[in-house]
């Protein structure tokens, strides 16, 4: 093949094309499994040479192989960023970007619907390490600026939110962060690298819990970290410290999840859609949370700046008892019960958000489901949804 202009080629085409190197590997489509701690050097030359490599170059297995960087490359370009870094999981890649940027002393905004251990981060380990933190409305857009203070240094953002799926305004927050030397931080993870370009809408680090639709097939853990240039050597710093990197058989999967993401994706997305709509209409259910269902007051945002749905979302049912709910998911014949999500493979689970939440009011009489919609058929889903609801109704 010859050289390619990546700039020019549409995203699906990007999935399919980036990150091989055939005349590199004897003609092998995929950049092979390199497993590696040990790099050897023909010369003490040499050997010095390595120790200021580029990025992407090998020095130390710590540091990525060739299946790695392939990976990097094909998230960074694929996101819209600048560089990535693969880390072993969602969580140590959260927890990196934001150690990169944070020191004793400074404050962080944290979105009050952010992922559970995100949260997490933020009470515990950096209020140790002597970091504050204030949790803000999901739905605060530019009047973000009456939270910040002189020592605000991370925005941290996550639309939709994890469990209620609010949206945020990305552009009208990074517009007040960087008026005041702040950086935005976003956990991009329900759009994948695809459906949103986080860097267009002015966010500078973007994480990715790549367990979820990046390997796409629940079979193993891994974090994306991009960056715009600005943030890319306190990132890489970060990377280096923690060594926290991912190994490369899972990189490898990471990769190959990658080539079918536009396809999977587009199925799923379609498949949340109906199912969402169909549950719109049911009498047992009080709302759908789910930003790309006309009406849902996230709506007008996701229009905005994504260019599609993936299949997570949520429901708010009517009050019912704990027992009518667990009836409901213990039946389902499709719908497995478990966390995680961004498989092949349809899930549901309670979710508790009155558990997390501190700004938002959610009345927990009002019991909440998440769905994630798989590559089933949306027709066969959508039955089990029903006899489902056919057992809600016997308990209640
Ligand atoms: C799962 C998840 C993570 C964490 O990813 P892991 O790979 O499980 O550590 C982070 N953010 C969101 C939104 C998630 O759903």
């Amino acid at each position: 093949m010859t050289k390619t202009n990546y700039n020019k080629l549409k995203a699906e085409t990007l999935l399919a094309t980036l990150g091989r190197d055939a005349e590199g590997h004897s003609g092998v489509v995929n950049v092979p499994v390199y497993h590696a701690s040990t790099i050897l050097y023909p010369t003490v030359a040499a050997l010095k040479k390595a120790g200021k490599r580029e990025y992407g170059e090998v020095f130390y297995g710590r540091h990525g192989t060739p299946t790695t960087f392939a990976l990097q490359e094909t998230v960074a370009k694929v996101e819209g960023g600048w560089r990535s870094f693969a880390f072993g999981s969602g969580k140590s890649a959260i927890l990196a970007s934001l150690l990169a940027f944070l020191e004793t002393g400074d404050h962080m905004l944290m979105v009050d619907s952010a992922y559970g251990p995100s949260r997490d981060l933020a009470t515990g380990l950096l209020t140790r390490l002597g970091i504050s933190h204030t949790f803000y409305d999901p739905g605060i857009g530019a009047d973000i600026v009456n939270l910040m203070q002189p020592n605000t240094r991370i925005i941290f953002t996550e639309s939709p939110g994890s469990l209620t799926f609010e949206m945020q305004d990305l552009p009208a927050i990074a517009k007040v962060a960087h008026a005041e030397d702040a950086i935005v931080v976003t956990d991009n993870t329900w759009a994948s690298p695809l459906l949103c370009n986080p860097f267009a809408l002015g966010v500078d680090v973007s994480v990715q819990a790549a367990t979820k639709y990046i390997v796409g097939h629940s079979d193993a853990m891994m974090g994306m970290v991009t960056v715009n240039k600005k943030c890319f050597e306190p990132i890489k710093r970060a990377f280096e410290d923690l060594g926290a990197s991912a190994g490369p058989d899972d990189c490898y999967l990471a990769l190959r999840g990658m080539r079918t993401l536009a396809v999977r994706l587009a199925q799923q997305g379609e498949t949340g859609l109906k199912m969402a709509a169909w549950l719109a209409a049911r009498p047992e259910v009080s709302r759908v949370l789910h930003p790309a269902l006309p009406g849902d007051p996230g709506y007008d945002i996701w229009k905005r700046d994504f260019s599609g749905a993936s299949g997570l979302f949520g429901i708010v049912l009517n009050p019912v008892s704990d027992k009518a709910v667990a009836a409901m998911l213990d039946g389902f014949e499709l719908f497995g019960l478990g966390y995680s999500w961004g498989g092949f493979e349809s899930l549901a689970i309670p979710t508790y958000p009155h558990k997390l939440r501190e700004i938002s009011d959610w009345d927990p009489s009002y019991p909440c489901i998440r769905f994630h919609a798989g590559l089933e058929h949306a027709d066969d889903l959508i039955a089990d949804l029903e006899a489902g609801f056919e057992r809600l109704n016997d308990k209640i």
